[in-house]
């Protein structure tokens, strides 16, 4: 048992990398210093057994502090101890498959906490990259489970084109897909639960009926504008998440991220290198690529940057 700390200084979360058939070997400029034998496809950011580098719960995972740290990493009012949402990097070479995922309600009914909603933010995107998000119009169940007899369900695809910068929003019951071209930060919620519809004739196992009963035909799922505010760009607000991207220079004190005790947030260091020091005085490592995790009651603390920082900061909710 670790002792119980009212507050918590930031720290940072040891990616994990994932091997996948659809990834790649080379990872640069993201992690160019992280062993790549196979195939590499997500990088797991705030995954339960991403480790804390630093601080009093060093080497501790992600899942063990929101046990022992309930209240300080996630707030007063959360009735689960658990990581509220997971936050990947994706690296696709070739396309996933065509998956659908249940709210929370469908996901309760199966005896999971959770349903997934997510979102996917292009890190960086070639100029062929995109993704399938949504059914066009006029799509029924009927026409669905026809395409999926015949092996045309692709015609039925929303399909978006990606550029850098942008945000897209997929809430659960959205039949979507990734496809390669892109470098996609994902934020979801913590949950497992993924029904496969169709692989293109890949041998995989498919989930059809379950597809079937999570899937809507019409769903809030797309593009999202950005909204440009006085000291940040709102990317995505939603029941699940609010993600930010800020620009910020020179000394920046933390109170332009933390909370107020409200709710867990992360800082996605995206370019620039800044440093986080803390009340003690110590320097807080915060590699690039790397989640700063800023707890619901975090201690004071400032960024000093080199230059100008880019930043996302990813809000649970
Ligand atoms: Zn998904």
């Amino acid at each position: 048992m670790s002792a119980l700390y009212p507050t918590l200084p930031p720290f940072a979360l040891e990616p994990q990398l994932v091997s996948r058939i659809w990834g790649r070997r080379d990872l640069k400029p993201w992690y160019p210093d992280m062993p790549t034998e196979e195939p590499i496809g997500e990088a797991w950011l705030s995954g339960d057994a991403c480790v804390a580098l630093s601080g009093p719960l060093r080497g501790q995972t992600l899942q063990e502090i929101c046990s022992s740290q309930a209240r300080a990493l996630l707030g007063a009012d959360r009735a689960e101890a658990e990581s509220p949402l997971l936050i990947k990097i994706l690296f696709a070479q070739e396309k996933l498959s065509v998956q659908v995922h249940p709210d929370d309600a469908m996901a309760q009914r199966k005896g999971s906490p959770r349903g997934k909603t997510e979102c996917w933010y292009a890190l960086e995107a070639g100029p062929d990259a995109e993704v399938a998000c949504g059914l066009k119009p006029g799509a029924s169940l009927g026409a669905i489970e026809a395409s999926l007899k015949d092996g045309t369900l692709e015609k039925w695809l929303e399909v978006l084109p990606v550029k850098t910068g942008e945000m897209i929003f997929v809430d659960a019951g959205t039949v979507h897909a990734i496809w390669p071209g892109s470098v996609l930060l994902e934020t979801q919620q913590n949950s497992d639960i993924t029904y496969r519809l169709y692989d293109y004739g890949r041998p995989r196992p498919l989930h059809v009926q379950e597809s079937l009963e999570a899937l809507r035909l019409r769903t809030e799922a797309g593009k999202v504008e950005p909204v440009e505010e006085a000291d940040r760009t709102r990317l995505v607000d939603c029941a699940y998440f609010r993600i930010e991207r800020m620009t910020v220079g020179g000394h920046v004190a933390s109170d332009r991220f933390t909370t107020a005790g409200q709710a867990l947030s992360y800082l996605f260091l995206l370019s620039g290198t800044a440093r986080v020091s803390i009340r003690s005085g110590e320097s807080v490592p915060w590699p690039a690529h790397t989640l700063l995790a800023v707890a619901a009651c975090c201690e004071d603390f400032q960024l000093e940057c080199d230059g100008a920082v880019e930043l996302i900061r990813i809000v649970a909710k």
